[in-house]
C-alpha cells in the first residue's frame, strides 16, 4: 500500500553517492579501458599492454611506457578532480583531450580494486599503492596504506580487479564476459589506428599470444588499418583532409561568404586573415566504391577521444547512397579536430553522444569532401578505363 504520508527525505551515504556517480562514468570495462588508454597516452607512451580476464570483470590491466606519477602525487591520484592536465579555470577552453578532469582513476576505485605500480625516471625504484573509495588502502591488515618501494621499469601499470564488485545489479547485468572481451578489443583496435605510432598489445591473462598487437613508430594509420582490418579494405582506402574556420565578420563584410566555408579560395582567406581562424580540421580514410561489407566500420575520434556521434555517422555512410550495392556499407575512420573553444565542456563526456559548435555545418562539410573524394577516384578509373 503507498505510505499514509510523506517520508522523512535522508541524505544518502557518501560512499553510495560516489558509487553511483562512478556508475555514471565507468559503464562497463571497456569504458574503463578507455580512460586508462587515455591517461597513459596523455602520459606520452610509445607501448602500451593491456591484460584481460573474464572481460575485464576480473582483471584489467594496463601497462605503459610513460612519464609515471611522482611518489609525491600518489596519495591524492585517486581522489576525485586530482589532475595534473588542469589548473585553472580558463583552462578548460584550452584542454586538448575532453577527458575527465580528475575522475576516472577515483571512479575506477569506488567501483573495483584499483593498484598502482608506478616508476618516474628520476626515482630509483617505483612505488606501488592500492585504493579504496578514493584513498590509499593498506593492501593486507597490519600493513600502512603508505606507497610500498618496489621493482618496476619506468612507465605506469594500473590494476583493476572485480569490477563492480560492490554494484550487483550492474555485474549481473555484464555477465557476458566474451562480448565484453569483444568490446575491449574493439576500443584497443580503434585507438591502435589512431595512434599508429604507439605500440599496443591486447591479451587475454595467461595467454601468449595477444590477440592485437601492433609495432608502433614508424608505421602508418593505413598500415594500422591494414594489420587491425584486413589488406581488403588498406588498399582500397582514400585519404581525405578538410578543414574550416568560424568568421568574426565585421558587420559589413556578412553576407559576402559563408561562415566556416572551406570551399574559400587562397585570397579569400588571406582578406580575412585576422578575422578568421582555423576552427576545425579533419583527417579522413574512407573506403573506395570497391569495397563494401554488411557492417560499417565507423572510427570517430574528436580531439583524439573516441566517441560516438549518430548524426556524423548517418551522415558520412549516407555519402555512399548509390555508390555501394544496398544494404551493405563502407569502412571509414575520421579524426575530427576541433578548436576546444567549440567543445562544449560543460556536455559530461560520458554522454555517448558528442556535440560541438557548428555540428551540422561542420558534418556537412566533411560529407561533402568525402562525396567529392569518392567522386574523383570514380571518374578517375573511368578516364583510365576509356584511355
Ligand atoms: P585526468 O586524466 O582527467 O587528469 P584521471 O583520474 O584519469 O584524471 O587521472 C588523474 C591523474 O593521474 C592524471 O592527471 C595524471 O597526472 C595521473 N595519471 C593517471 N594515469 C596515468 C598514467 N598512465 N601515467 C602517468 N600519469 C597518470
Ligand atoms: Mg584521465
Amino acid at each position: 500500500p503507498p505510505p499514509a504520508g510523506p517520508l522523512p527525505i535522508r541524505r544518502l551515504q557518501e560512499s553510495l553517492i560516489n558509487r553511483i556517480a562512478a556508475g555514471e562514468i565507468i559503464h562497463r570495462p571497456a569504458s574503463a579501458l578507455k580512460e586508462l588508454i587515455e591517461n597513459s597516452l596523455d602520459a606520452g607512451s610509445t607501448t602500451i599492454r593491456v591484460t584481460v580476464k573474464d572481460g575485464g570483470l576480473k582483471l584489467l590491466q594496463i601497462q605503459d611506457n610513460g612519464c609515471g606519477i611522482r611518489k609525491a602525487d600518489l596519495p591524492v591520484l585517486a581522489q576525485r578532480f586530482t589532475t595534473s592536465k588542469l589548473t585553472t579555470f580558463s583552462d578548460l577552453s584550452k584542454l586538448v583531450t575532453y577527458g575527465f578532469r580528475g575522475e576516472a582513476l577515483a571512479s575506477v576505485s569506488h567501483v573495483a580494486h584499483l593498484s598502482v605500480v608506478t616508476k618516474t625516471k628520476d626515482e630509483t625504484c617505483a612505488c606501488k599503492a592500492q585504493y579504496e573509495d578514493g584513498e590509499l588502502t593498506p593492501p593486507k591488515s597490519g600493513q600502512t596504506a603508505d606507497p610500498k618501494p618496489c621493482a618496476g621499469n619506468d612507465g605506469t601499470t594500473i590494476t583493476v580487479e572485480d569490477l563492480f564488485y560492490n554494484t550487483p545489479t550492474r555485474l549481473s547485468a555484464l555477465r557476458n564476459s566474451t562480448e565484453e572481451y569483444a568490446r575491449i578489443l574493439d576500443v584497443v583496435t580503434k585507438y591502435a589506428v589512431h595512434n599508429a605510432h604507439v605500440s599496443f598489445t591486447c591479451k587475454k591473462a595467461g595467454s601468449t599470444n595477444p590477440d592485437i598487437s601492433t609495432p608502433g613508430h614508424p608505421s602508418t594509420t593505413v598500415n594500422a588499418i591494414k594489420l587491425l582490418y584486413g589488406g581488403m579494405i588498406s588498399r582500397e582506402l582514400l585519404e581525405v583532409n578538410a578543414s574550416g574556420t568560424r568568421s568574426h565578420s565585421s558587420p559589413k563584410k556578412k553576407g559576402k561568404r559563408k561562415a566556416s566555408d572551406m570551399n574559400l579560395d587562397e585570397d579569400a582567406i588571406h582578406e580575412d586573415d585576422e578575422e578568421d581562424e582555423v576552427a576545425w580540421k579533419a583527417e579522413a580514410w574512407i573506403s573506395s566504391a570497391n569495397f563494401h561489407a554488411k557492417k560499417m566500420t565507423f572510427l570517430l575520434f574528436i580531439n583524439h577521444r573516441l566517441v560516438d556521434s549518430s548524426r556524423i555517422k548517418r551522415a558520412c555512410e549516407g555519402v555512399y547512397n548509390g555508390i555501394l550495392p544496398k544494404g551493405t556499407s563502407p569502412f571509414i575512420y575520421l579524426s575530427l579536430n576541433i578548436d576546444p573553444k567549440s567543445v562544449d565542456v560543460n556536455v559530461h563526456p560520458t554522454k555517448r553522444e558528442v556535440h560541438f559548435l557548428d555540428e551540422e555545418q561542420i558534418t556537412d562539410q566533411v560529407a561533402g569532401k568525402l562525396t567529392a573524394a569518392l567522386a574523383n577516384v570514380n571518374s578517375s578509373r573511368v578516364f583510365e578505363y576509356q584511355t
